[in-house]
Order: structure tokens, then C-alpha cells, then sequence
């Protein structure tokens, strides 16, 4: 069994050996707002050793290491976080807030990710090109070298897993910041990979501040790629920053996700999509269906159907596994109470209720479903992150295309309709990294290459496309004659 609270909790991995930082940052419970543990305060410096250690990793064993190795390296990997779901869902539970259920979830992605790259390790290569008479053309998939991930706080497992995983997969060697609201399960990670046999410094892990370690990690001369996932503001700070390296950057950033609601729908089968979707982790979700949009003869029937759902949710400790958890802290809380108070003039369709006994400190909101939102209002446009989301009357096809289309982001969409060509219609209309028809999120499968368009971001991660994201490819032309 895992031990949340092991003294490597309060400490950074470089290069295989978990070291002691001189200052340390609380880990506050989002549950109860109480402290139940430390994590390191990593330094620029830290983040020097760490790029160095992942480059002598490039530079030995792990560099030299054959794809199906390294595959085997990774299942392993894969197989221990299996064998640990229980233990690093309740870590996760307590350390971020969301319900045991999700927490379990995230867990079981993040072995399906290694095991999904794994597999794939070894399947990722060049072509040959037929050039002119003499040459023999072909070219090589390496890896970039050292790769920096900067992860938020609202997935940590899943996103450890799609952009770690497939770095790993790939051949290079990680520097991993988690954020510093959400390190427990990094640290986790990182214990299981080198009880897996993963060389030293292949994964390096330096928990800290983002103004910090994380600033430090994404100008470092060091670092070849970088993956970003969290705000709009960040990211566009970390590709500054990777842009006086001149190095690639993914960014997997904010979303403001619609779901485009037809009269000729399955209500039935939608409804816990429709809900759900902006439910899911209290709505700190970057693919969060925030905006339902519903053609007007279904308006009543919907409305109300939803309401009742609403109605029935229950926000609760993360441990005691309610519908929503708290959210992940209290300038977060801050953060959508603020929001709350601009839909001040917003008609409230239905609210959820807190269980009895909620503790004091906990960062608790309750949902909120507002309608009829027009489209240019705050809560229609910007990124909540909270359990919000506001439904959008529309007439016609053309104006639901538009109001769907009519933000900054594009991460994903939903589409409800029985109707064939509409869905095929609008699946090339609506700016989205991913469209669901008759379905919100496919599950989030691994395999699913996963991104955004807009202010959602650029890059793919998920499936095969992350390992190419991971890797350069090298054209090589050798004239014989
Ligand atoms: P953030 O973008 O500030 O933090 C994400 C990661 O970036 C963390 O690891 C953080 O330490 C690091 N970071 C912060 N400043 C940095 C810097 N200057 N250079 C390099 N790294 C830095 O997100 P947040 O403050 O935790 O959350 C704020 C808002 O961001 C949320 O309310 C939400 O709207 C959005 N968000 C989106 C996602 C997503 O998955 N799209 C995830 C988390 C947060």
C-alpha cells in the first residue's frame, strides 16, 4: 500500500535519489482545509539538476535503450498502477477533492496510458521515400531529448499519463513540475516507475511553484519540447518563454465546451451527458460541457428534465464519494463565487444541495444551471471551472453553428441529432479539437488524439499522434550512385 504521507512526499526526484529541498510548500486537504502534509519547494536550481540528470539519461543507458524495452519498462509501469488504483484514488481523493469514483477513474487511465504506450513503444518509425536514380531516402522518428511537462491540478494521473507516457514511450527523458495545489500522485507515479525498473533520470520530478520551478523550467536551454496543459495566461507565458529556445510547445489550455441539443434528439440518452459533462471534477475540467444549447421546441421538456437533475446533486468530502467534491482551493472557490456574482442577473433554472455535516474548511460551491443565457454574456463566453453551466435557446441549424463557434476556445463539442447528414454536417462546421455525436467525451479514450483549436490550444496529445508530437523526424538522403 502506498503511504500518501511518505517522508519522499517533501522531496524532489533527480536522477534516481530523492533529495530534500530547503523550503517546503502545505498540502492542504480541499475537503477540510487542513494540512496534511508537505511537498518540496523546488528551485531553478532544482530544475538545472534535474534537466542534467534527464540528459545524462539520454546520454546512457536510457538513450541507448531499444523501443521494445523501453515498451516493457512502461507496461510494467502500467501493471503496478493497476495493482494500486485503490490506494492512489484515495491519495488523489484527499489531495485534490474529487470523488472517490473519479479519483478511481484517473487511476485506471493512467495505467491505460502506459499501457496503451507500452504497446506502442515499438511501432512508431520512419519510411522509405523513392527519390531519384541514385539515392536511397528513408527517414527516422528520435526523440526530441529532455521534454518538460507542466501539469495543473485537475487531472494529474490522466495527464501524467498521456503526455509523460508517451514522452517516455518515445525515447526522451521527463522533467516533470506538477502543480503545487495537486503533487501526491506525481510523486506516486514517479515511485512505481523506478520500482519498474525506469533508469535514473529518465523521470526526474520537481514539485514547486509555477513562478518558480515551473518559469524555470520552460526557459531552460536545456529542454527540447515542452507540454503544457492548464490556463490560457500560462500557457501563453510558458510559449513565450520556449520561444527563446525556439522549441516546439503543446499547449492543452482552457474550453468553454457546447453541446448543440436538436428537437429531433434522444433525451433520454442524453440527459446524463448534458449534465454530467459539466458536473464531471465539479466542472474543473478543461473538455467541461459548460454550454448546452437546445433548439426551442424541446426547450421546456429540457429544461425542466435538467433541473430535476440538478436538483439531485449532492456536493460532499471526496472521501464519503458524492456526486461533486469541493473544489481543488479556496482562491479557486474565490475564483467561481466570482463568476456566481456576475449571473447575479441570470435566471437560476436549478441549483444542487450540500449533505449535512459538510466540514468548515472545505472549498465547497454548490452547481448552478442558469437559462435562458444570451450568448455574449460572461458566463456564456469565459471559462468557469466550477460546477456552472448556462443554457442557450436556438432556432436553426445555422444559429446553433454560431453560437457554438461564437468564443475563443475550441477544445470539444457535443452534437445531438438524429439526424444523419446534420451530424456530418455539423461535424466539419463546428471549430473543435474533438466532436461527439450522440455522446459527450467517448469515454476519454486513450487512443483519441486530443487537443485544442483557438485559445484551447495547439498540439495533440492521446493516442498515436502524442508520439509523433514526442519525436523529430529525420530525413536521411544517401547518394550511391
Ligand atoms: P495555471 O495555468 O496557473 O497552472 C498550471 C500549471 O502551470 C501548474 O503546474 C503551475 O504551477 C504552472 N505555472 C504557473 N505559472 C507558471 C509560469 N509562469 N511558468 C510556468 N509554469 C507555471 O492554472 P491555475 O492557476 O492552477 O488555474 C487557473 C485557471 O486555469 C483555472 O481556473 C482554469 O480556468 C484554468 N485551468 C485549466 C486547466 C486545463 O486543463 N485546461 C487546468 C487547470 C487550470
Amino acid at each position: 500500500m502506498l503511504d500518501s504521507l511518505s517522508p519522499d512526499t517533501a522531496r524532489v526526484l533527480i536522477g534516481g535519489a530523492w533529495r530534500d529541498t530547503a523550503e517546503t510548500l502545505p498540502v492542504l486537504n480541499p475537503s477540510t482545509g487542513e494540512e496534511i502534509g508537505r511537498i518540496a519547494r523546488g528551485t531553478a536550481q532544482d530544475i538545472d539538476d534535474a534537466v542534467t540528470a534527464a540528459q545524462a539519461a539520454m546520454d546512457g543507458d536510457w538513450g541507448r535503450m531499444p523501443a521494445f524495452e523501453r515498451g516493457r519498462i512502461l507496461t510494467r509501469i502500467g501493471r503496478l498502477v493497476a495493482e494500486q488504483v485503490e490506494a492512489l484514488a484515495e491519495m488523489e481523493a484527499t489531495d485534490v477533492g474529487k470523488p472517490l469514483k473519479q479519483a478511481r477513474a484517473d487511476a485506471v487511465a493512467l495505467a491505460r496510458y502506459c499501457e496503451f504506450y507500452g504497446g506502442a513503444a515499438d511501432k512508431v518509425h520512419g519510411t522509405t521515400i523513392p527519390y531519384l536514380d541514385g539515392y536511397t531516402v528513408y527517414t527516422l522518428r528520435e526523440p526530441h531529448g529532455v521534454t518538460g511537462h507542466i501539469i495543473p491540478w485537475n487531472y494529474p494521473m490522466q495527464i501524467i499519463g498521456r503526455s509523460v507516457g508517451a514522452a517516455l514511450a518515445m525515447g526522451n527523458a521527463c522533467v516533470l513540475k506538477p502543480a503545487e495545489d495537486a503533487c501526491l500522485t506525481a510523486l506516486a507515479f514517479a515511485r512505481l516507475a523506478q520500482e519498474a525498473g525506469l533508469p535514473a533520470g529518465a523521470l526526474n520530478v520537481v514539485p514547486g511553484l509555477g513562478s518558480e520551478a515551473g518559469a524555470a523550467l520552460s526557459a531552460h536551454p536545456g529542454i527540447r519540447h515542452i507540454s503544457f496543459t492548464g490556463s490560457v495566461a500560462t500557457g501563453g507565458a510558458v510559449q513565450k518563454a520556449a520561444g527563446g529556445n525556439v522549441i516546439p510547445v503543446t499547449l492543452e489550455l482552457g474550453g468553454k465546451g457546447p453541446q448543440l441539443v436538436f428537437e429531433d434528439a434522444d433525451l433520454d440518452a442524453a440527459l446524463p451527458f448534458l449534465v454530467n459533462a459539466g458536473l464531471q471534477n465539479a466542472g474543473q475540467t478543461c473538455s467541461a460541457s459548460s454550454r448546452i444549447l437546445v433548439q426551442r421546441p424541446i426547450w421546456d421538456e429540457l429544461v425542466r428534465r435538467m433541473s430535476d437533475a440538478y436538483a439531485a446533486k449532492r456536493v460532499g468530502p471526496a472521501m464519503e464519494d458524492h456526486d461533486l467534491g469541493p473544489l481543488i482551493s479556496a482562491v479557486q472557490k474565490r475564483r467561481v463565487e466570482g463568476f456566481l456574482d456576475k449571473g447575479a442577473d441570470l435566471p437560476v433554472l436549478a441549483r444542487g444541495a450540500f449533505v449535512e455535516g459538510l466540514p468548515e474548511g472545505g472549498n465547497y460551491v454548490l452547481p448552478t444551471l442558469y437559462g435562458p443565457v444570451a450568448q455574449d454574456h460572461a458566463l456564456a463566453q469565459q471559462e468557469i471551472f466550477g460546477p456552472v453551466q448556462v443554457v442557450i435557446p436556438f432556432d436553426t441549424e445555422e444559429e446553433a453553428v454560431a453560437i457554438a463557434n461564437g468564443t475563443e476556445f475550441g477544445l470539444t463539442s457535443g452534437i445531438w441529432t438524429r439526424d444523419g447528414a446534420r451530424q456530418m454536417r455539423l461535424a466539419r462546421a463546428i471549430r473543435s479539437g474533438q466532436v461527439y455525436i450522440n455522446n459527450y467525451g467517448a469515454g476519454g479514450g486513450v487512443e483519441l488524439p486530443f487537443g485544442g483549436i483557438g485559445k484551447s490550444g495547439h498540439g495533440r496529445e492521446k493516442g498515436f499522434e502524442a508520439l509523433y508530437g514526442f519525436s523529430v523526424l529525420k530525413t536521411v538522403a544517401a547518394y550511391h550512385g
